[in-house]
């Protein structure tokens, strides 16, 4: 199988698990220190691609997972990782407490929203994790790495209330999760990801603006790897999820489905007028589920009127 890894420095290296089966849509990340940690671990069908990643790195056993939040293309795979790390620690938001140890309400949830058809056949089944093996993690708490380098556990609720990001004083890395969306490689520039039922654009710009009073040296994201220019980054994405919610606002008699192809054709001709090439376009239209940022927006809207 092949292995995608990229080693940054101090210590991070980048995991690409080929989500869906394909390359950069999904990276969790590897800190090695005299405790390491794993950041994610992507759905259960990328299991064997980080498996075969770390040991091409030469881990054989992990201790340490730290989760951003509870979606499955993040978390999906923890109990596959535990059935073969069984003294691996899960560090998650304190959900994780009642989901991961019984995640067929978790799995009934996102059923509802891609089909267990689509889950099955995309991201795969997902198994339990003792609730021995989990800590829940509390906002500011550090999880040691070195005698002088800490990852500090941020609350960073707006994508998803159960959302934690990791900040990595020592390198100045801020790994995000999905809080500022998803950045593919050859674009510079952010797509929101506004799923239901958490998205609140207040709650997630208040993260964000936290955000900014760190140093921040790079961006490790989930959907897709690390990024350097931070600000740039944060403040596009702020201006994209200002527009999108103006641009659904502005259709609101319009079905989830129309409303969806509104935004897909808005979107493309807004790329095309950047000057953005059609590979690029291609590459972030054709991995958006635009029906959901559309329910995701629809319900922020409801639960702010
Ligand atoms: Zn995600």
């Amino acid at each position: 199988m092949n292995t995608d890894v990229t080693k940054f420095d101090n210590n991070i290296y980048q995991i690409d698990v080929h989500m869906e089966g394909k390359p950069q849509r999904m990276s969790c990340y590897y800190i090695d220190s005299s405790d390491p940690i794993l950041i994610e671990v992507g759905p259960s069908n990328s299991f064997p691609y980080l498996i075969s990643a770390l040991e091409s790195l030469g881990i054989q056993d992990i201790k340490r997972t730290a989760i951003t939040h509870l979606h499955l293309d993040h978390v999906g795979g923890i109990g596959h990782l535990n059935e073969k790390y069984k003294d691996n620690f899960v560090y998650v938001h304190e959900l994780g407490l009642k989901h991961l140890p019984n995640p067929e309400r978790l799995w009934r949830a996102v059923s509802e929203v891609y089909t267990e058809e689509w889950l099955k056949k995309n991201w795969g089944e997902i198994k339990p994790v003792h609730l021995d093996n989990i800590k829940s993690l509390n906002h500011g708490s550090d999880i040691k790495l070195e005698s002088n380098r800490n990852l500090k556990a941020l609350y960073s609720p707006g994508h998803a209330k159960h959302h934690y990001s990791f900040y990595d004083e020592f390198s100045g890395t801020l790994f995000m999760g999905d809080t500022l969306g998803l950045i593919y490689p050859h674009g510079d520039f952010v797509q929101p990801n506004l799923p239901p039922p958490d998205f609140d654009k207040e709650i997630l710009f208040k993260t964000l603006d936290s955000f900014e009073k760190l140093e921040i040296n790079q961006l490790a994201i989930a959907h897709f790897g690390v990024h350097k220019n931070a600000r740039e980054l944060i403040k596009d994405a702020k201006e994209s999820i200002e527009n999108w919610i103006l641009f659904i606002r502005n259709i609101e008699n319009l079905s989830n489905d129309d409303a969806s192809n509104e935004l897909l054709k808005w979107l493309i001709r807004n790329y095309e007028s950047l000057g953005i090439d059609n590979e690029t376009i291609k590459n972030y239209i054709g991995n958006g589920n635009f029906v959901m940022q559309i329910e995701g927006i629809r319900n922020y809207l409801r639960k702010r009127s």
